[in-house]
């Protein structure tokens, strides 16, 4: 059994203060595969202070070498591309047909921040003043374990782009990816301390970070309940703040729409990573005057989708990431039931033939938008059909959420499309598309989180203004 006994510190492999031992598991199987010894707040402790201690030299870097540094970090994350697919399949039962995804994203992001750090002005004229964009020291990167790897790189990205230096905390549940991530940017050879990876719990570890003096900026993705919990921590030593938390996302069918195409991409938008995306589409909003055509097409449709083992290229769903995660789901599809919603496809238990943490991809409608699974994000396959009548009550159920993450609009008239989109209160909004910018901001309103990554908002996520005055030669 493989025992992950090791954090990343000053640029070394050394063995935690911590002793807690986690198991990991295949989520396929529910095997325990190995274990992680888990960081403690005297281990994140270490973590800051050589973060600290490697702050002033590299704040000072220019351009030229960090662009260096960054295609080195991408080209050695590239280059452990094969075991990264088999800990994101192994460790997350992410289906092998996603999976190349979410190994090349974390690289591309090292890519795109490099493209744009290149142009970034940091120093222009305002008024009668020159004005720099100053590193904001510190940052505490704190990353959840669905798509562990793009989050830790581009965090990360951003961080060194902007000349902070970084303590991460990934999640423990994602300690192999983590492992390998580490390894492969420490084969980049980047100044010790530059970026220290500590795994742990969130309490003490992330907790930690997120409370210490020394730490300037945190940015975390991961559940809204988490994210109040860290700017509660943060508050006190007056930290910035990035938080990209959950979603409840509406995909509003319009009734003008193609349905063979918009039923597969409404199915797509729901499923995606399992339905372990804080961007799933999981609000379907039909036109009452198409409903019965959209439930049968959608129906079918669900039906289709192949929830088994990760590695046939034939699966679209692979298993939850954990028994916890497999228990919340099945308690929300019980809650739809009983609350009235109309099972149309799936429903509790595990898919046939399989033995781990799958979940049998369900579909709801007749659902009303203050039932529980119209509320709350479940984080599992399961999709919801709402119906409206006219566009202002489309507009209304959708904005009518905590959270204002992501949104699809689907219609044969990009134009209406548009004007429907320009309504909806999202960070991102997806015309007749499933497509990810990695330049454009991500991020959400209202409790869906706090600021934008990637992109010059992403960047300057890190930095903070100085304005000089007088000093003209
Ligand atoms: P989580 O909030 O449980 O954990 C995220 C990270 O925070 C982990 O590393 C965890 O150990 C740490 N943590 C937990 N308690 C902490 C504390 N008190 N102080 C500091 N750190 C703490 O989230 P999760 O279950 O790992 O991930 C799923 C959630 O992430 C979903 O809600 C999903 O919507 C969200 N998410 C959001 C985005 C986005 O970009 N908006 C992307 C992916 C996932």
């Amino acid at each position: 059994m493989r025992i992950i006994d090791t954090i990343y510190i000053d640029g070394r492999f050394v063995t935690p203060h911590g002793t807690e031992l986690f198991d990991l598991h295949n989520p396929a199987t529910g095997a325990v595969t190995g274990q992680v010894r888990l960081a403690d707040a005297e281990d994140a402790r270490a973590a800051i202070a050589a973060a600290k201690r490697a702050f002033p030299a590299f704040s000072r870097t220019g351009r030229a070498e960090r662009i260096a540094m960054l295609h080195r970090l991408r080209d050695a994350v590239a280059a452990r591309r094969a075991d990264l697919l088999d800990a994101v399949i192994d460790e997350y039962g992410a289906p092998v047909s996603r999976a190349g995804f979410m190994v090349d994203h974390p690289v591309s992001l090292f890519s795109d921040t490099a493209e744009l750090l290149a142009d970034y002005p940091f120093v222009r004229r305002m008024g009668t003043s020159h004005v720099s964009m100053e590193p904001l020291g510190i940052a505490g990167l704190i990353t959840p374990w669905n798509s562990n790897a793009g989050f830790i790189c581009g965090k990360l990205a951003a961080a060194i782009a902007a000349g902070c230096t970084a303590v991460i905390k990934p999640s423990e549940m994602s300690a192999r990816q983590t492992q390998i991530v580490t390894e492969a940017l420490h084969a980049a050879d980047l100044p010790p301390g530059l970026f220290n990876i500590v795994t742990g719990r969130g309490d003490p570890v992330g907790a930690e970070i997120a409370s210490h003096p020394d730490v300037a900026k945190i940015s975390f993705t991961g559940s809204t309940a988490t994210g109040k919990a860290i700017l509660r921590a943060a508050a006190d030593t007056l930290k910035r703040v990035t938080l990209e938390l959950g979603g409840k996302s509406p995909t509003i069918i319009l009734d003008d729409a193609d349905l063979a195409q918009a039923i597969p991409l409404a199915v797509n938008a729901a499923f995606m990573n399992s339905g372990q995306a804080c961007i799933a589409g999981t609000r379907l909003l039909a036109p009452r005057s198409r409903l019965a055509e959209i439930e049968a097409l959608a129906r079918t449709a669900v039906e289709a989708v192949r929830a088994g083992d990760p590695r046939d290229p034939a699966t679209d769903v692979g298993p939850m990431v954990s028994r916890t995660q497999w228990e919340r789901v099945q308690r929300y599809i019980r809650i739809g039931i009983e609350e009235g919603a109309e099972l149309l496809a799936g429903g509790e238990g595990r898919p046939d033939g399989t033995t781990g943490w799958f979940v049998r991809p369900t579909l709801f409608s007749g659902v009303r938008n203050d039932m529980t699974i119209a509320r709350d994000e479940i984080f599992g396959p399961v999709l919801s059909i709402i119906a409206y009548g006219d566009e202002e009550e489309a507009v209304a159920i959708a904005n009518d959420t905590i959270y204002g993450l992501q949104a699809y609009v689907l219609s044969g008239d990009t134009a209406r499309a548009r004007r429907m989109a320009e309504r909806i209160v999202a960070g991102r909004v997806l015309v007749n598309s499933l497509a990810h910018d990695p330049k454009a901001p991500f991020g959400g309103f209202k409790h869906s989180g706090i600021g934008r990554e990637y992109g010059s908002f992403g960047l300057e996520a890190f930095l903070e203004p100085k304005a000089m005055l007088g000093a003209d030669a």
